[in-house]
């Protein structure tokens, strides 16, 4: 009796997940998801350590973006790193704010709308000190081309995450911003943007417990 207790009491059973979005039942985001039509390729690198945040954003784009794909690491190898940064006619830009203790990008040329179709960008997700040790890290990530977002829009993530810098965004508004500077006008970002409000709140609900709820 023990035994069964042991095995399969509700203090041992591990939460059931997800198959879609890989969160626990509770926390299942796939009622948010919002197909967003776009042309980039989105390639997102993902610190270990966000995989299994709550508050992470990168599911509900993963889901929403078709052209977005997720390789979590912390050091990857340089052929791997190679294999998913590179792709035949894609213009491949690390989308990094353009700060000074990053190292310098290379010159390259801009890009804009036109340009859409033929770009391959790649987002880190991860804090903003481990972004930039996965930078420093990783030549051949410091190598790129960058796409740097001047004035990235007020974030909807502060009910959750503390920003550390004024420019700090969520990884989902950060990649959503690029896109509509990359693809112009006939990138409807809205939907999405709206998805992640009421995904912020649920989350931010769920941290302050059931008692307060009903404060919101
Ligand atoms: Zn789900």
């Amino acid at each position: 009796m023990c035994e069964h207790a042991r095995v399969t009491g509700p203090l041992t059973r591990p939460r059931a997940r997800c198959a879609r979005c890989l969160r626990p039942q509770a926390a299942c985001l796939c009622a948010l998801v919002r197909p967003t039509a776009h042309r980039t390729e989105v390639l997102v690198l993902q610190h270990p350590q966000e995989q299994r945040q709550a508050k992470n954003s990168v599911a509900l784009l993963r889901l929403s973006l078709a052209h977005c794909e997720v390789a979590v690491g912390e050091r990857f190898a340089a052929e791997t790193l190679h294999a998913l940064l590179h792709r035949p006619g894609r213009d491949t830009r690390l989308l990094y704010p353009d700060v000074p203790v990053a190292p310098a990008p290379p010159a390259s040329p801009d890009i804009g709308p036109a340009a859409a179709g033929s770009v391959r960008l790649v987002v880190l997700d991860a804090t903003w000190r481990k972004s930039l040790r996965m930078l420093l890290e990783h030549p051949v990530l410091s190598a790129l081309p960058r796409l740097s977002l001047d004035a990235p829009a007020p974030t909807r993530y502060r009910a959750i995450r503390a920003a550390r810098r004024p420019d700090q965004v969520s990884t989902l508004e950060a990649t959503v911003q690029a896109l509509a500077w990359l693809e112009g006008p006939c990138f409807d970002a809205a939907p999405l943007l709206d998805a992640f409000g009421v995904f912020v709140a649920g989350v931010a609900a769920r941290q302050r417990g059931p008692v307060s709820t009903g404060l919101a």
